[in-house]
C-alpha cells in the first residue's frame, strides 16, 4: 500500500540514516589513519586499483580480460592484509566499510523496484509514533501472558473451563493463525465479558504480526467511529487508505461506543468494504452474539457472524480481570 506523505518522511529517514552512515565511516577512517596509517595506506591502494579496473574498459580493449584478472587479484590480497592488520589490532573486518542498517536494501528503502520489507516497518512506526499501541504492546504480548489466570474447573455450562478454553484459543492462534497470517484471510470475533483478555489477546497478535513486519492498526470501536466520520466529512483519504489497506486491523471494544443509525450504517459499509477486499480484521466485545445482533442489526451481525471465526472468552475469576487490567492499561 502506498500512504501519500509517509513515503516522503519515510525517504527522509533513509537519507538521514545513510548520512549518518557515510560520517560514521568518515570517523571510523580518521581514526586509523591517525594509529594506523599503513591500513589506510592498503585501503587507498584498493581504491586506487578498483578505479584502474574500469579505466581498462575504456582503455586497451584487447588485453582488458587480463588485465581486469590481475588487477582484481592485487585487490584481493591487498583486502587479505588490510583484514589481517585490522584484526590484528583489534578492529572488526567490516571497520572501514558502510555499516548499513537493513543490509538489503543498503538503507535506500527498495531492492530493485520492491520495497524492502525494512520500508513496511518504518511505515510502521510512523502510523504508531503517537497510538499508545506501541507501549501497550511491550508488556501485552505472548511472553506476559499468563494462564494460571484462568480457573482449571469448569463454570456455568461451559464445556471447558476457562483455561481449557484459552489453551484451545492460544493454540488455534499461535499454530493455525499468526503461520499462515499471509496466506490466509480468517478474521476473529472475541467476544465475552470485559477483563477476560480479549484486549490483551489482540495485543499480543499486534505485537507478533508487527514484530514480523506486517501493518497492524489498533483502533478501538469509538476511534474507529471518529476516524468514519473524518474520512466521510473531510475527505481524510489517507486515513481511509490506512484502515481500509491495512493488513490487520483491530476494533477493539465494539459495543463501547455510543452508537448511533448513522454509525451502525457507516461501519456497515466499512465491514463490507474490508471483506470484499479480503483484508483482514480483529474485533473483540464485551457484547453477547444477541446483544451483537441487537444493537447492530440483523444484516450487520450477520456479515460478522458468517466472516468471522468466533472466540468466546470466559472465566470468573477476578484475578483474570485484576492482572490483566493491571498490565493492559
Ligand atoms: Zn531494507
Amino acid at each position: 500500500m502506498m500512504v501519500q506523505g509517509y513515503h516522503s518522511e519515510i525517504m527522509k529517514i533513509y537519507e538521514a540514516t545513510r548520512e549518518n552512515e557515510r560520517r560514521a565511516l568518515e570517523a571510523r577512517k580518521n581514526e586509523i589513519e591517525k594509529n594506523h596509517p599503513e591500513i589506510m595506506n592498503l585501503d587507498r591502494q584498493i581504491a586506487k586499483l578498483s578505479i584502474e579496473i574500469s579505466l581498462c574498459f575504456i582503455k586497451n580493449k584487447d588485453t582488458v580480460e587480463e588485465s581486469v584478472k590481475s588487477l582484481k587479484s592485487k585487490i584481493k590480497d591487498l583486502r587479505a592484509r588490510k583484514y589481517e592488520l585490522l584484526v590484528a589490532n583489534g578492529y572488526d573486518t567490516e571497520y572501514l566499510n558502510l555499516h548499513y542498517k537493513c543490509a538489503k536494501c543498503q538503507d535506500t528503502g527498495y531492492i530493485g523496484i520492491e520495497k524492502c520489507r525494512c520500508y513496511k516497518q518504518k511505515q510502521i512506526s510512523l502510523y504508531y509514533r503517537n497510538s499508545d499501541l506501541s507501549e501497550s504492546v511491550k508488556e501485552n504480548n505472548f511472553s506476559t501472558f499468563k494462564l494460571d489466570y484462568y480457573e482449571s474447573h469448569r463454570i456455568g455450562d461451559e464445556r471447558y473451563s476457562p483455561r481449557k478454553n484459552m489453551e484451545n484459543i492460544l493454540e488455534k492462534i499461535q499454530g493455525d493463525y499468526l503461520p499462515n497470517f499471509k496466506t490466509q484471510g480468517d478474521n476473529l470475533l472475541f467476544y465475552g465479558n470485559s477483563g477476560t483478555g480479549k484486549t490483551f489477546l489482540s495485543h499480543c497478535i499486534a505485537k507478533e504480526l508487527l514484530d514480523s513486519g506486517n501493518l497492524v492498526v489498533y483502533r478501538t470501536s469509538e476511534d474507529l467511529m471518529k476516524n468514519l466520520k473524518d474520512i466521510r466529512f473531510n475527505n481524510n483519504h489517507a486515513l481511509e487508505e490506512l484502515l481500509i489497506n491495512c493488513d490487520l486491523l483491530i476494533i477493539d471494544d465494539l459495543g463501547a461506543e455510543l452508537t448511533s443509525d448513522y454509525y451502525v450504517t457507516e461501519l456497515f459499509n466499512f465491514l463490507n468494504l474490508k471483506l470484499l477486499k479480503r483484508n483482514k480484521m480483529i474485533i473483540s466485545t464485551n457484547l453477547t452474539l444477541e446483544q451483537l445482533t441487537k444493537c447492530y442489526t440483523e444484516r450487520l451481525s450477520s456479515r460478522l457472524f458468517g466472516n468471522f471465526i468466533l472466540f468466546k472468552l470466559y472465566s470468573n475469576d477476578i484475578r483474570v480481570k485484576k492482572n490483566l487490567s493491571k498490565i493492559s492499561r
